[in-house]
């Protein structure tokens, strides 16, 4: 199944140098998610030919403006683009609030309904569950609540064994069998654990938008395939990083590192930075599979082969 992420923003929350605001759009085959909705998202969405309608469910991490104010003009746009179907947009407490006092205020009515579900940002939990993945919080630490997300497959990529006769195994069986079920044949039990081998593990994508540095969050996140990690700042600012609850490339990278990640990309730029050279540098110098997010860029979740990647 098709799983890849799209960094449309990355920027902090000054717009500088081309970057836009944070968003990033998450598609598990026909399934699309936004994380975070900043400013001028849907011109994003315009210039890089995100389909609005296939989206199902939108996760914010906090509420400062550059991850969320976006979010009223494309609830509002969906709506009169002709959306029909529910949509569900998962947030720290005080999104229901922000959002039903602008639309009581601007006299707005969705032509679909919205679904507000706002966790406490503090501990670890399965917020979502789809057929074939779920989403969880990553508790961060930033100056208001807020939360990074995980994507986790819940199924691994599986196949018949090869010495195993496919021919006694009905078509729908097959299946069945594929995602755990037995099979009661003419001539007794098949079980799947006998005859189904798994050819790769279940894939994930972290996202960790925006925090201080987490040494903790290495661990909720071991062997993640894919880190989207903010690093607003290099190495010289690491005061201001502290003061303003940021982290530096080189934070971001030992995060990565010590999770086994499979590939790093960096994002959230502070708008003193125009070249990002020395951010990248910086955390290649820890985590040698790090790049700066490219606004537009598509990232497939690829399984992770960590023991290459890391220096
Ligand atoms: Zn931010």
């Amino acid at each position: 199944m098709d799983f890849k992420v799209t960094v449309l923003g990355t920027c902090s929350a000054t717009f500088a140098w081309g970057r836009h605001q944070s968003a990033t759009l998450v598609q598990f085959d026909n399934l699309h998610f936004l994380i975070d909705c900043g400013e001028g998202t849907q011109l994003q969405f315009i210039d890089h030919k995100v389909k609005t309608a296939k989206l199902e469910a939108i996760f914010i991490s906090h509420l400062h403006g550059d991850h969320y104010l976006g979010l009223v003009g494309l609830l509002g746009t969906m709506s009169m683009g002709g959306r029909k179907k529910p949509l569900t947009i998962y947030s720290p407490v005080g999104l229901k609030e922000i959002i039903e006092v602008q639309f009581k205020h601007s006299g707005t009515i969705l032509n679909y309904e919205l679904n507000i579900l706002e966790h406490q940002a503090n501990s670890p939990e399965v917020i979502a569950q789809f057929q074939y993945f779920k989403v969880s919080t990553l508790p961060l630490q930033h100056r208001v609540p807020c939360t990074g997300y995980l994507f986790e497959e819940t199924i691994a990529k599986r196949k018949f064994r090869s010495d195993r006769n496919l021919e006694v195994v009905p078509v729908p069986a097959i299946k069945a069998m594929k995602e755990g079920e037995d099979y009661d044949g003419p001539e007794g039990k098949y079980f799947a654990a006998d005859w189904i081998e798994e050819t790769r593990p279940p894939r994930k994508f972290a996202y960790c938008s925006d925090t201080i540095y987490l040494p903790h969050l290495a661990a909720q996140i071991q062997g993640v395939d894919l880190l989207y990690h903010e690093a607003t700042f290099d190495q010289e600012h690491i005061t201001r990083a502290k003061e303003t609850f940021h982290s530096t490339a080189i934070e971001a990278a030992t995060v990565a590192k010590d999770a086994g990640a499979g590939r790093l990309i960096l994002s959230h730029f502070s708008s003193r930075f125009k070249e990002l050279d020395v951010l990248v540098n910086e955390a290649k110098s820890v985590f040698l599979n790090s790049e700066a997010a490219v606004e537009g860029a598509e990232y497939p979740i690829l399984v992770n082969r960590t023991v290459t990647n890391t220096k």
